[in-house]
């Protein structure tokens, strides 16, 4: 079996391995992401040499929502610089839900942009250019790392919008008590509409996959922000990640990771792969069940855990 024959056979093992695992459920409080089928299952893997293998449910369409995260943080770090982007977010590890209320006590700064609150400040913090509006940038960034044009899924938006007072709650009680750079009104909905964006299995393995190649996007060759931002984004990601599950998940899996409620999971093997699966039923921490016990599983039997193969 050829290398490349080898990495696609791993995948549909995964999937043939865990496509049965029960438990969890698909987020439901965006009523619109309740509609998920919870079987579809699609695992990819884009390599440094802009590869891209993958099995099952691969091309099926879902909103990114929290995978966006690390993306946009990329974004404001190379349009503002860490210095100030550090102003308004910090990089501790919350400890908390993704929807938490995880303000700093004293200055009222998120704690970190891969939880809502530091995530709706991240989108706030990106400035409308003269000839691009702030979400038109966002939009375009997003698909610079997916090496495609991506576009917003309206329902997902709609749901969300009409359901998302917690995350309304967040940006108001950010300006009364810490900094919110825009109108809360404006933040959220504009954050409400990064989360909509729709991508695949495939998509978000090259979005990984630019993280892990240096900023790099392996499959068209563009270089999509610098090494130093790609490399922060990674640190961040590596603690905080997978919310409240992220040092466990950094002690067994032992690779940064990022994932979303509609079932979105990445993970990146820096300098060798960009790994994504979807699959929609989430644990109680909001991460994928299938997803974890996949990309888990591809790490011991691979040796892919950071710290044992550097
Ligand atoms: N749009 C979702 C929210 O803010 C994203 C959360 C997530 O994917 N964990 O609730």
């Amino acid at each position: 079996m050829s290398a490349a024959d080898a990495v696609t056979d791993s995948l549909n093992r995964m999937r043939a391995e865990f496509g049965d695992l029960p438990g969890g459920r698909p987020a439901d409080y965006i009523p619109q992401l309740g509609l998920a089928d919870p079987d579809a299952f699609g695992l990819a893997l884009v390599s440094m040499d802009g590869h891209s293998y993958s099995a099952g449910e691969a091309d099926v369409p879902f909103t990114i929502q929290s995978v966006s995260k690390p993306f946009i943080y990329a974004l404001a770090l190379s349009v503002l610089g860490l210095d100030e982007v550090s102003r308004w977010v910090g990089a501790e590890p919350s400890g908390d839900a993704f929807n938490a209320i995880s303000l700093e006590p004293g200055t009222g700064r998120p704690a970190n942009a891969m939880v809502n609150a530091g995530a709706i400040v991240t989108t706030a913090l990106i400035p409308d250019t003269p000839g691009e509006p702030a979400f038109d940038r966002i939009l375009r960034c997003l698909g610079r790392f997916a090496g495609r044009e991506l576009d917003v899924d309206e329902e997902v938006f709609t749901s969300e919008s009409m359901t998302g007072d917690r995350n309304r709650a967040l940006a108001y009680l950010i300006r009364a008590t810490g900094t919110m750079p825009v109108d809360p009104v404006l933040a959220v909905d504009r954050y409400f509409r990064q989360c909509a964006v729709r991508v695949t299995a495939v998509d978000l393995a090259t979005m990984a996959a630019t993280l892990a190649y240096g900023g790099l996007n392996p499959v068209t060759r563009d270089q999509v922000v610098s090494p130093e931002v790609a490399a922060r984004v990674l640190a961040v990601m590596a603690t905080c990640g997978m919310y409240d599950g992220s040092g466990e998940w950094l002690l067994r899996i032992g690779l940064p990771a990022k994932s979303g409620v509609s079932g979105g999971l990445i993970a990146v093997g820096p300098a060798r792969f960009g790994l994504a699966t979807y699959s929609p039923p989430l644990d109680t921490a909001g991460n994928s069940v299938r997803g974890q016990a996949a990309l888990r599983a591809l790490s011991e039997r691979y040796g892919l855990h950071l710290m044992l193969n550097p």
